[in-house]
């Protein structure tokens, strides 16, 4: 089922709506006019008021579209031409030296294909990283809301910032914003460049964050495979001195970590890393299907919610996942974690996501928000404190959608 918003006020009935920011509501309504909600409430007190049409979708949930706040559009033509190698490094070596061997135009259809099964899939709002800037026109002529990350990967630090910023966007869709690959492929003068200038125009920053223990090698003592491979591809820094420090806390000497800083994976991060990550108010995103592929380690995600960190939830790219599904995301998180309640997981696949990605009215269902809606058959009988269990265990094809 998929439903275009009528453009002029109309009222939406359903048996369940789910705000996400409060507690669902049986026998709910609401009312949208261009896109936006501007009524939300028990369906009697909304129709009140209420003059124009009326549509009731029946035995359903109404719920806000799912954010995937990480992925790479521009590496979907590597699906299934990359499998686990052991070492993360090994993983990279092959994805570069795959990448190289792809035709251009296939890069596109793939990046399409992918932005399709999305939609299927139930997402709405995307943060994509990107080197090339393939995926910007896919999105603007997507029914997406986006922010797209120009991805810099510059160890040496020599090019200046103002060659990434060509792509920059006055886009109502498309947020651009720029993020630096990892602490490990960017110099620390350009990581710092890259937070001042994202800070001044008040955008989302993005970076992969203690992702494999090749990584924490690195930071700590200069040495390992990362080094090797910086020198194999010309990219070491002779000035470069090992912080001898963790991920987290060489971010931190360099001052980036704030609330709008989105530290995605964290596989590899220490208690005493998430606590400062807590203190700063950063963003965890968490791709764990990709984490199990690499094998590079399991977020402690417990840990992270009991320390007040709200996380975001993830797909990284098809080189490192077999979809890019929120609902599998979800699937995986509930299967690895009983513990955690199905409600929060919820909102680390909406609200936490679109606040990570700093897009204001995406996420939940209150007057202001985007009307970018998903439309769940609910079985007749089901209890309602089994609601939120049922709407992250569904597939795909269950899902409807209520958008425009
Ligand atoms: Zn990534």
């Amino acid at each position: 089922m998929e439903i275009r918003l009528s453009r002029e006020p109309t009222l939406y009935r359903a048996r369940y709506l789910v705000p996400i920011i409060e507690k669902p509501l049986e026998n709910g309504a609401l009312i949208t006019v261009e896109g936006r909600i501007i009524d939300v409430g028990p369906y009697e007190e909304v129709k009140r008021g209420h003059l124009g049409p009326e549509q009731d979708l029946g035995e359903v949930a109404l719920l806000p579209a799912f954010v995937n706040a990480h992925t790479h559009l521009e590496l979907s033509a590597l699906k299934w031409r990359l499998t686990p190698s052991g070492s993360f490094v090994s993983w990279v070596k092959n994805l570069l030296r795959i990448r190289g061997s792809i035709r251009p135009e296939e890069f596109v259809k793939t990046a399409q294909e992918a932005l399709k099964a999305m939609w299927h899939e139930g997402i709405g709002l995307l943060g994509d990283h990107g080197n090339t800037g393939l995926s910007i026109s896919l999105l603007r002529e997507s029914p997406f809301t986006a922010v797209f990350f120009r991805e810099v990967i510059d160890f040496q630090g020599k090019s200046p910032l103002k060659d990434y910023l060509k792509d920059h966007l006055d886009d109502p869709k498309i947020t651009f914003s720029l993020a630096p690959h990892a602490p490990y492929t960017v110099s620390p003068l350009l990581l710092q460049a890259i937070k001042a200038w994202t800070k001044k125009y008040n955008l989302p920053f993005s970076l992969h964050v203690a992702e494999s223990p090749e990584e924490v090698e690195f930071l700590l003592t200069g040495e390992g495979p990362i080094r090797e491979l910086l020198e194999g591809r010309g990219q070491w820094s002779s000035s470069f001195v090992a912080p001898g420090l963790r991920p987290v806390f060489y971010l931190d000497r360099l001052g980036i970590l704030d609330g709008d800083t989105i530290c995605v994976h964290l596989s590899q991060a220490s208690e005493e890393e998430l606590t400062l990550l807590a203190e700063r108010r950063a963003r965890p995103c968490i791709c764990l299907r990709s984490n199990t592929f690499l094998g590079v380690g399991v977020p402690r995600l417990p840990l992270m919610l009991e320390l007040g960190l709200k996380p975001c939830l993830g797909t990284d790219s098809l080189a490192s996942n077999d979809k890019l599904s929120i609902l599998a995301e979800m699937a995986t998180v509930h299967r690895f974690f009983p513990e955690i309640s199905p409600e929060i997981i919820l909102k680390m696949a909406t609200l936490w996501g679109a606040e990570a990605l700093k897009q204001k009215g995406a996420g939940y269902i209150a007057p202001g928000a985007r009307a970018d809606l998903l439309i769940c058959p609910i079985p007749e009988g089901l209890p309602s404190k089994e609601l939120f269990s049922f709407l992250i265990t569904q597939p795909a094809e269950q899902l409807g959608r209520l958008y425009g």
